[in-house]
C-alpha cells in the first residue's frame, strides 16, 4: 500500500476525477448556512433548510441573525423540517458572525493566499461550530486549503493504514491537506468523495471493500480494524 501522498492520484482517479456539480447557490452565505446546517456535509438536508429560510425571507445575514427564535422554528417546520432551538440557534450566531465579517468574507481573494485559514479560525471560534464543520465551510466556500475530517474520512484513513487511531483531528486533517500539496480542488474531491464512500461502503458497522473504488489503495492484508 503506497503512502497517502503517492497514493492521491490512485484516489482522485477512484473517486472519479471531477466532483459532481454542487448545488446552485446564489452567495456565499447561502453555502456556508447550508454546510453548517448539514453539519459540515454536502447533504441535501443542509439545501432544504437553505431554501426554507430563504422562502421565508430568512437567508440574509440581518434577518436571520436578528429574527426571533420561534420564527425561525416556524418557518423551518412549514417547511417540514424539525429543526431544534439549539441548532437553529447556531445558524443565527453564524449569521451574527457574517454579518460582523460580511466585506472581508465577499471579498475574492486568490485561493490558497492565506485569508481563509484566518475565516476558518474565526468561524471555529463561534460557539456551537465544531472544527469540522467550520473546515468544511472554508474549503467547501471559500476555497481555503484545509481538510474537514468527518466520521468517514477518519473511518477510510484509519483502515487503510494511513493514520493511527490514535491520531488526533488536526493531525489527520494536516495529513490530508500535505498529501494533496494544500490543492483546495483536490481536498474538496477527496472530501465530497469520501462522505459518500463512508455512506455507501464504507460504514462505522464495518467495510464493503469488494464494491468499493478504494479497494485499489487497501493494504496488502485487507482493511485495517477500526477498533
Ligand atoms: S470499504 Fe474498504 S476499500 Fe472502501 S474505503 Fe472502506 S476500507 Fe477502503
Amino acid at each position: 500500500m503506497p503512502p497517502l501522498n503517492e497514493a492521491i492520484p490512485a484516489i482522485v482517479r477512484a473517486l472519479g476525477g471531477r466532483p459532481a456539480a454542487p448545488p446552485e447557490r446564489d452567495s456565499r452565505f447561502e453555502a456556508a448556512i447550508a454546510f453548517a446546517a448539514s453539519g459540515g456535509l454536502a447533504s441535501g438536508r443542509g439545501d432544504r433548510i437553505a431554501a426554507a429560510l430563504d422562502g421565508a425571507g430568512l437567508l440574509e445575514p440581518d434577518a436571520l441573525a436578528d429574527a426571533p427564535l420561534e420564527e425561525v422554528v416556524d418557518a423551518l417546520r412549514d417547511a417540514r423540517i424539525e429543526a431544534n432551538p439549539k441548532a437553529v440557534r447556531l445558524l443565527q450566531r453564524i449569521a451574527a458572525w457574517y454579518r460582523a465579517h460580511r466585506d472581508d468574507l465577499e471579498a475574492e481573494i486568490p485561493a490558497g493566499s492565506g485569508p481563509e485559514a484566518a475565516r476558518r479560525d474565526e468561524l471555529a471560534a463561534v460557539n456551537g461550530v465544531g472544527r469540522s464543520t467550520a473546515d468544511a465551510v472554508a474549503l467547501h466556500v471559500f476555497g481555503a486549503a484545509t481538510y474537514p475530517v468527518d466520521r468517514a474520512s477518519y473511518r477510510i484513513l484509519v483502515r487503510h493504514g494511513w493514520i493511527d487511531p490514535t491520531v488526533d483531528y488536526d493531525e489527520a486533517s494536516h495529513l490530508l491537506t500535505s498529501a494533496a500539496e494544500s490543492d483546495p480542488a483536490i481536498l474538496a474531491r477527496i472530501s465530497d468523495g469520501f462522505a459518500d464512500l463512508g455512506r455507501r461502503f464504507c460504514k462505522p458497522s464495518g467495510p464493503r471493500c469488494e464494491p468499493c473504488p478504494l479497494r485499489i489503495v487497501l493494504p496488502d492484508g485487507g482493511p485495517v480494524d477500526v477498533g
